[in-house]
């Protein structure tokens, strides 16, 4: 293996001119990023996030995530968000609010597009599913799956294992991962893309599950915040009802959410004085709604909660996601000899239960129903 890298490897004026131009003094430069874990020399023009970024969208467990669910498996229609379009829709987000507040568009990105990487098929299901199983082998967890993913499991370059990221982009996936045990504030850039996050899911999750039929506009119309939405949206226009109302609130409560993320963003920046990157570290969260949004998103999580994720068809899926996962995980400890030779050859590092878990974790809703019919059915 070559060398660790020195922290500051030197990079192309070009990006270190641009960045000087564009970012508040509270972005990350990339001129003081950490560096890679293994040395590798400056591209001549592209800047090092910029990089980390392009690696990612150009790893396969990238490309899987649009056979994986979201919250609704692909078998309930081709409406609904996939694992994919979600993570397209969350980097969008971030992207615009990193670059109204001036912070490392490149990082965002790469924390963006990184954020969900690690999730196994069928969700939250497939996740408590392989944790459960993975229960004496340390558990299992999409955050830090994403983790081994990036640092392990991809083979893209013949001189180290996964995508040799830079340090920030990493950490910004440990902040996701660990949460609390942290001593440093997690960068702006991870705060914007845990916010996109959020205003993501909870607009998109409520838009799929009207169109599964799930859930009823008059319903969501009785949340305080799908309301406010409505009384919004019929100040401007006249009137409107049906597809036609439920698109515009839609639009209403993404730009309303990131407004009221925005202004409450930069009044914070000011209270605490952030004026470096040590300022963020050190200071209390700085990306976060005003109050009154927090309370009005707080009361829709809950209506999503309890109409929408435990919704009888949404279960019944989640009960059989988790059957033929379990039976999957059971089959293949049981003949190891099935996993693909890769795998089987991992093995003797990280123990079989953990390679199980990796090999299961890396599959597509699709793939995962395929192997099981093929290897484990029982007739
Ligand atoms: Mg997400």
């Amino acid at each position: 293996m070559p060398p660790e890298s020195p922290p500051n490897s030197p990079q192309p004026d070009a990006v270190t001119e641009r960045e000087s131009l564009l970012l508040a003094p509270y972005a990350m430069n990339s001129a003081d990023s950490a560096g890679r874990k293994y040395a590798e020399p400056a591209h001549s023009y592209r800047a090092p996030f910029a990089r980390d970024r392009d690696r990612i969208i150009h790893s396969a467990a990238y490309r899987r995530l649009s056979y994986k669910t979201q919250v609704f498996t692909g078998e309930l229609g081709d409406y609904h968000r996939s694992r994919l379009t979600h993570t397209i829709e969350v980097n969008l987000i971030a992207r615009t609010l990193g670059r109204a507040l001036r912070l490392n568009e490149d990082l965002v990105e790469a924390l963006a597009v990184q954020h969900d990487i690690g999730h196994p098929p069928f969700g939250h299901s497939g996740e408590e599913t392989l944790d459960e199983c993975l229960r004496d082998s340390g558990g299992f967890s999409h955050n830090r799956q994403a983790l081994r993913i990036v640092e392990l499991l991809e083979r893209r370059y013949p001189n180290f294992p996964g995508l040799n990221l830079s340090r920030e982009v990493l950490e910004g996936q440990e902040a996701r991962a660990e949460r609390e045990s942290r001593d440093r504030g997690p960068l702006l850039e991870t705060q914007v893309v845990d916010a996109a996050d959020s205003i993501a899911y909870d607009t998109h999750d409520a838009d799929d599950a009207m169109e599964l039929g799930l859930l009823q506009l008059g319903e969501l119309l009785e949340v305080p915040l799908w309301r406010e939405a409505a009384r919004r949206v019929n100040s401007r226009y006249a009137n409107l009802a049906g597809g036609d109302l439920r698109r515009a609130v839609l639009h209403e409560l993404i730009d309303w959410q990131v407004t009221d993320l925005l202004a409450e963003s930069r009044a914070r920046i000011e209270r605490f004085e952030i004026n470096g990157v040590e300022a963020v570290r050190r200071g209390p969260r700085i990306i976060g709604h005003s109050q009154e949004l927090a309370e009005l998103k707080a009361e829709l999580e809950t209506t999503l909660h309890h109409r929408v994720y435990r919704h009888p068809q949404v279960l019944q899926m989640r009960g059989q996601a988790q059957s033929r996962l379990e039976e999957m995980f059971a089959g293949y400890l049981h003949r190891p000899e099935l996993l693909p030779e890769a795998f089987f050859a991992r093995a003797t590092d990280f123990g079989l239960p953990r390679t199980v878990g990796d090999y299961l974790a890396g599959m597509t809703d699709r793939f995962a129903l395929r192997e099981h019919a093929r290897l484990f059915a029982r007739d």
